[in-house]
């Protein structure tokens, strides 16, 4: 086993009785007076570990597991054999007053830990290029194991909004490719970012469903048994489900982990057939812009495409340029990319996208019904679709919506297009948010005990979208009330509308609200009641609190694995993120100083949000002179996004606001 498997934790510390999973005891392991938070922890700790034995037919190799919840911690948890190591709000939780996704976030971190003991430990890369293809893979199987612990979350469905974060930097012409040569430590470094998480993760996906699950675990289990306790380059593993599978698998993962990028493929209908075309997306480049992208514009990617034309499913390798797919009957509605797995954007010609209507949505998979979405708002980044049309198609297609998911992508996009607009334009683009999202609100009513917990967190999520970018008076007051109920009975009120009612609360709030919220992050009882105040002292609309935030975020209060992301919160503040941006700016030395190295690029991430001319400017120059040599790739990626999206703002501002009056 390799020496970075390896830890050894000394402190005052309490463990739980052993839960017995398969002859493996397994414990948490916390600060005294925690043991309460639990109980969920080992429940997914008892499921993942016994559903992985089976997954990669290999028992776990130790013999012991200890789940250990540190008070501060720079990275979210550590794989190390038998005694895996978490910040304390990714392992402790109080199930009855915690949301859907910070359950879910335990989840998924304690899954993809334990998904490391085998890939990682027991089979570990030969060198740090192999780094992505450790974390892709252990994201990918926290993902199929916590698809299995609730299957009513519909894991790979939520995953969209993730994979939608690898897209957006992967439409850069300054995005990587996802394997590449590490000769120094910032080289990999700069490995463990959203390309290597999520993209990897998401290319995993999509090689799983061409191929089909149980072929793909067939391939993965004998990649882990010849390889065990051995170390491995990224080949071993395409060949062992290459054996397995008998596709094509090294060359078509080869075209997608050596090549920055990935495709637009554009869908057209010719005689009986579906044609293909793919080309490069990009945001800075329209059309495959050849001097933008250098050579990439004419590159190619082995795309496997699952057509559905009417009642007919079709699997297709893209494999050149162009394609033919032969139909039974021409004039069928047609969804490129069904299921919606696959790692690209889908661009369809005016014939087919006047067959996809309201009536049709409706019948597809919510992850299509996401992509859709998604690809719409970003063709409208890349500047190829005006902001308003996008707004007319969400109004058009979308009322009748009711899918967390694809509300999700459809409040991204709201949310985008609200910062296209002066505070004089503003209104009139808050009209049109209560009139989408009211009626839905009114329809979800009330929670209901026992209900579904995707559409629990719906209901928080455009109650919060209502009050915070519609200007709802009633959605606030009644933020408000909710509020007060849960300081006063913690426990009473539905969790998802106390987190949304926080964030309402801090939207529309003066000093006393302040003071609740700063009150409530320092006597909260459970890691994640205290996050979601600390971060919601980020979402006040007066600058004056949101400088008092950044004071707080450097004043030695916070734990440092969360300053960094609280000052990040305060720059993507619509209203106020230039003035945090100043504050960060004259406070740079101290807080490179302060705060872990791995957070530093992520502590500025948010500046991509600001759009004004001078300000962007402003962004721009500082970092030609303060380089962040330990994620140089990554900030070259934050200031392009920063140039895409100030020039998004100068072409659609003003015609967008007319476009609302
Ligand atoms: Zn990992």
């Amino acid at each position: 086993m390799s020496t970075y498997l390896v830890a050894f934790v000394v402190g005052p510390l309490e463990a739980t009785a052993p839960v017995d999973v398969g002859g493996i005891p397994l414990r948490i392991v916390h600060v005294p007076g925690k043991g309460h938070l639990t109980a969920m922890g080992l429940d997914i700790g008892a499921f993942a570990l016994s559903w992985f034995q089976d997954y990669y037919g290999i028992p776990y190799p130790g013999d012991k597991v200890d789940l250990l919840a540190l008070p501060d911690f720079a990275a979210g948890a550590m794989e190390n054999l038998g005694c895996i190591t978490f910040r304390e709000s990714l392992l402790l939780i109080d199930p009855a007053t915690s949301t859907q996704a910070e359950q879910q976030n335990i989840a998924d971190v304690v899954a993809h830990e334990l998904a490391h003991m085998w890939f990682g430990d027991l089979v570990t890369m030969r060198w740090w290029n192999g780094i992505w293809l450790n974390e892709a893979f252990a994201t990918f199987m926290e993902l199929a194991a916590c698809d299995a612990y609730r299957p009513e979350w519909g894991r790979w469905t939520l995953f969209g909004l993730e994979r939608s974060a690898a897209f957006e930097t992967d439409s850069l012409v300054s995005t990587r490719s996802v394997e590449y040569e590490v000769r120094s430590p910032a080289d990999c470094e700069g490995m463990f970012d959203v390309l290597t998480y999520q993209k990897g993760a998401a290319l995993l996906r999509m090689l799983e469903q061409y191929l089909g699950a149980e072929r793909f675990r067939q391939g993965v289990s004998h990649y882990l048994r010849r390889h065990e306790y051995a170390n491995t380059a990224t080949n071993d593993l395409w060949d062992a489900i290459e054996e397995t599978s008998g596709q094509p698998v090294r060359r078509m993962m080869d075209s997608w982990i050596w090549q920055p990028g990935y495709p637009l493929v554009r869908a057209g209908i010719d005689g009986d057939a579906v044609v293909l075309h793919q080309q490069r997306f990009a945001f800075g480049a329209a059309d495959g812009d050849a001097d933008a992208l250098g050579g990439g514009a004419a590159a190619a990617w082995l795309v496997p495409v699952h057509v559905r034309s009417g009642d007919e499913e079709l699997t297709a390798l893209l494999d050149e340029h162009d394609l033919r797919v032969p139909v039974a009957d021409a004039d069928a509605p047609v969804v490129v990319n069904a299921g919606g797995h696959g790692f690209f954007r889908v661009a369809y010609d005016d014939k087919l996208r006047s067959r996809l209507g309201a009536d049709v949505l409706g019948g597809l998979d919510t992850l299509e019904r996401y992509n859709l979405v998604d690809d719409a708002w970003n063709e409208v980044v890349a500047g190829r679709l005006a902001a308003a049309d996008f707004l007319t198609f969400v109004v058009e297609g979308f009322g009748a919506e009711r899918k967390l998911a694809v509300w999700q992508s459809i409040v991204v996009g709201l949310r985008g297009l609200g910062r296209l607009l002066d505070d004089d334009a503003y209104p009139a683009f808050q009209a049109r948010v209560r009139s989408l999202v009211a009626p839905v609100v009114a329809d979800l009513g009330d929670p209901v005990d026992g209900e579904d917990d995707l559409r629990a967190k719906l209901r928080g999520l455009l109650t919060a979208t209502l009050a915070i970018q519609g200007d709802d008076a009633a959605a606030q007051a009644r933020g408000a009330q909710l509020y007060a109920r849960s300081v006063d009975d913690p426990g009473s009120a539905d969790p998802e509308l106390v987190a949304a009612a926080t964030s309402i609360v801090a939207a529309g709030g003066g000093d006393d609200e302040y003071a609740r919220l700063l009150a409530g992050y320092r006597d909260g009882t459970t890691p994640q009641n205290q996050l979601r105040h600390l971060y919601a002292l980020a979402e006040f609309d007066r600058e004056d609190l949101i400088l008092r935030t950044c004071e707080l975020a450097m004043s030695g209060e916070i734990k440092t694995q969360n300053a960094p992301f609280l000052l990040r919160q305060c720059i993507a503040n619509r209203r106020h993120g230039a003035t945090a941006w100043r504050f960060v700016r004259q406070h740079w030395d101290e807080a490179n100083s302060a705060f872990p190295t791995n957070t530093i690029v992520r502590m500025i991430d948010s500046v991509r949000l600001l759009t004004e001319e001078a300000v962007a400017a402003d962004v721009q120059a500082f970092f030609a002179e303060h380089p962040i040599h330990q994620a140089a790739k990554t900030l070259e990626q934050v200031l392009e996004r920063q140039r895409v999206n100030t020039a998004l703002r100068a072409r659609e501002s003003a015609r967008f606001a007319a476009a609302l009056t």
